[in-house]
């Protein structure tokens, strides 16, 4: 799968950092309850030049940007 640049930079950032510029939501915000009760968040985001796929997360155990293998 070809990803435009930004996404490449996107997918690199593995601790925080905000939606590249043409990244956006694809889906509601989704919350877990995770192991001792602390709540964590994700949600879907698409680029608008590539079509790539990542999840964002704020669960300390995964990445901050998961890209979509397809
Ligand atoms: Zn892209």
């Amino acid at each position: 799968m070809e990803i435009c640049n930004l996404c490449e930079d996107q997918a690199a950032k593995s601790k925080s950092g905000k939606p590249h510029e043409t990244l956006m939501a694809i889906e509601q915000k989704r919350v877990f309850k995770g192991s001792n009760a602390r709540r964590f968040e994700e949600q879907d985001y698409q680029c608008q030049v590539c079509q790539a796929k990542f999840t964002w997360s704020n669960n300390t155990n995964d990445l901050a940007w998961t890209l979509w293998q397809g």
